[in-house]
């Protein structure tokens, strides 16, 4: 009696590696359930935060926006204006978990995000120019990572800031947001330039770079306060801190309190005509916005 071939044969490669394709298997379903334990991704999650409240110009990442083109990186977003050669607004979330012992990297750099053929602030732009190269989104509220440190330093982020607004009450107040933060709040925060022309070092300058890269007649920001939590738009209410500022930005002002900027929501939103913190519902967003914050600061 013949047995059939196979019961013979002394390697069987099928059988043989029937242990390390189990393992295979195995390996393929630990990476698919890992990957869908994954989605969204820290990445896109972390992107997401920073229009949680609204998209204040309704930018959009289409090249024939340049006035109002939207760049979205993990660490902020901003509204790019090529016609200003700056941002209409840059918008950030910021919680604990942003902040870090991650060093300043002070890399200043053209934003390699722009669509090919638009201007590209460089930062030799601003060199003798009387100008700091102020951030919108501070270095110091991205220290959680050396990358996040990194992207702050695109000159999207940067706009000619007099020295005297930005290292006084703009600065005072960049301190005060993390102040906030380490007693545990949360914050979101918008700001940009308003207005042309501005007074730095060298005197009243409308722009640099040969009239390429505008110099803002003011820098305003709008802070909304919760404490740390979640489901962030469904706690905002009526009581909600809102804190929102108008600068100067020229020389003299190093030794004023950011507090004395303070104006209502209202009052930027009818001088920069962007609708801040748009997806609060209307009734909240009004209260909220009428109201000049008045807590004492100093
Ligand atoms: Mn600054
Ligand atoms: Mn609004």
């Amino acid at each position: 009696m013949a047995f059939p071939a196979c019961y013979f044969t002394p390697f069987d490669p099928f059988r043989a590696f029937l242990p390390i394709r189990h393992c295979l298997v195995l390996a393929l379903s630990l990476v698919l359930f890992s990957c869908k334990k994954d989605v969204p991704t820290k990445q896109n999650y972390r992107t997401a935060e920073h229009l949680l409240l609204g998209n204040p110009s309704n930018a959009t990442a289409n090249t024939n926006a340049r006035a109002n083109y939207l760049v979205e990186r993990e660490p902020y977003a901003l509204a790019y204006n090529a016609d200003k050669g700056i941002a209409n607004w840059v918008s950030w979330h910021l919680d604990a978990t942003w902040l870090g012992t991650a060093e300043r990297q002070d890399n200043f750099r053209p934003d390699e995000a722009l669509p090919m053929g638009w201007y590209r602030a460089t930062p030799s732009h601003y060199t003798n120019s009387g100008f700091d190269r102020g951030h919108l989104c501070p270095s110091g509220d991205r220290t959680g990572s050396q990358s996040d440190n990194q992207a702050t330093f695109f000159m999207t982020n940067i706009i000619p800031q007099a020295s005297d607004n930005n290292q006084g009450p703009w600065q005072e107040l960049e301190a005060y947001c993390r102040t906030l933060v380490e007693q545990g709040n949360e914050l979101y925060i918008i700001a940009g330039g308003l207005g042309e022309g501005g007074t730095g070092k060298n005197g009243l300058a409308n722009a640099l770079a040969d009239g390429k890269i505008q110099v803002p007649a003011f820098t305003w920001k709008v802070i909304l306060v919760l404490e740390s939590g979640e489901n962030d738009l469904s706690r905002i209410n009526t009581s909600t801190r809102l804190i929102t500022v108008l600068m100067p930005n020229r020389q003299g002002v190093r030794q004023k309190s950011w507090g004395t900027y303070r104006i209502s929501g209202d009052e930027l939103e009818m001088k920069t005509q962007y609708d801040f913190i748009s997806n609060v519902p209307a009734a909240v967003q009004a209260t909220i916005e009428s109201k000049v914050d008045e807590i004492n600061v100093q």
